[in-house]
């Protein structure tokens, strides 16, 4: 299935947990999780629009350092999310370093940052330009759910128990617009930024009936323009397919509760990334540690009814045995 969503892995299954979104035609990206980040290029973290980082134990929190780095000195905005008490590990990290010179820079990034609760929303701003000072004041809305919302995708979260708030994950992409190349191609239309403006335009649902300008600049010429009614374009070049489901699990409790709360929030995705630390046999350990088995996490993505499964977050413990996760946590998706 074609999509507008290319998920990655940031690191292989023994090393920190971390999902890179990018989007496709677009110099944008959504990030799960903060862990060990070297593994993207400064060209892809300047992409990060949204972070959302499902608790803050290091191997998910240390690269908000890295982050920081690559955005500092720029006009950007990054909008962080995390789970109860996220305020003072944010706080916590930008009190660690001077910032006597920053207000100087031309450029003022400025860091959003949500907590989420049960069902509130509380949300801080820091700016640049006031050294990240701890804001006055701070804003709040109710939480039913979702997270983020924009006409093409909607993003989900649930807090999960791993002894403390864990934030599950999942993308919801409204629909797919995927465009013919050929009847582009018939109409004499050129690729270009236009497509972009053009998909937006469909998934904000816009009057069919209203005019759509084509836009184009060839190298050397002046602008070129044609207008269309928006709806009949549609109907030559785009082609709509349902939307994808992407859904992340880290770090959880094999509790039945939590399991069950897990299985509806990812229900039906077409790939989820979810965590396997330990083999069914080292359960007592898995359990005392508030993580998963690879069976429970296999079983979990049967019952959600998950088309693909990806594990990730391997205990050092199974470095050379990492083909036993894999196994036991595909018997158990499979077992029908
Ligand atoms: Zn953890
Ligand atoms: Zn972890």
């Amino acid at each position: 299935m074609r999509t507008s969503f290319h998920p990655r892995l940031i690191n292989d299954p023994f090393s920190d947990p971390g999902l890179f979104i990018s989007f496709l035609y677009e110099k944008r990206a959504l990030l799960f999780d903060l862990g060990d980040l070297h593994g993207l290029s400064p060209r892809d973290l300047m992409k990060v629009s949204h972070v959302f980082v499902t608790h803050a134990h290091m191997d998910h929190f240390i690269g908000f350092d890295s982050l920081l780095r690559v955005l500092l000195g720029r006009e950007k905005k990054i909008h962080l999310f995390g789970p109860p008490e996220f305020f003072a590990r944010v706080e916590g990290k930008l009190a660690g370093y001077t910032w006597n010179l920053v207000q100087e820079y031309e450029y003022r990034l400025s860091v959003k940052v949500t907590e989420v609760w049960p069902q509130r929303l509380k949300t801080r701003i820091y700016l640049c330009g006031e050294r990240f000072a701890p804001p006055e004041t701070e804003e709040e809305e109710p939480f039913q759910g979702t997270l983020l919302q924009e006409p093409s995708f909607r993003l989900e979260g649930a807090l999960l128990d791993h002894r403390i708030p864990c934030l599950g994950l999942a993308l919801n992409e409204s629909f797919s617009i995927n465009i013919d190349k050929q009847a582009l191609n018939a109409l004499n239309l050129p690729v270009g930024p236009w497509l972009t403006r053009f998909k937006k335009v469909l998934h904000e649902q816009q009057d069919a009936r209203r005019p759509f300008v084509v836009s184009w600049k060839q190298r050397g010429e002046d602008e070129k323009t044609r207008t269309f009614v928006l709806g009949e374009l549609a109907q030559r070049i785009a082609r709509v397919s349902p939307g994808q489901k992407i859904a992340y699990l880290s770090d959880m409790a094999g509790s039945p509760e939590n399991l069950e709360k897990a299985e509806n929030l990812v229900r039906h995705a077409d790939s989820l990334y979810i965590e396997a630390p330990f083999l069914e046999r080292d359960r007592e350990i898995a359990n005392k540690k508030y993580h998963l088995t690879a069976k429970q996490a296999g079983t979990l993505a049967r019952k959600a009814e998950v088309k693909r499964l990806i594990l990730f977050h391997f205990s050092p413990r199974y470095t050379d045995v990492a083909e036993e996760l894999e196994k036991e946590a595909m018997e158990a998706f499979q077992n029908q």
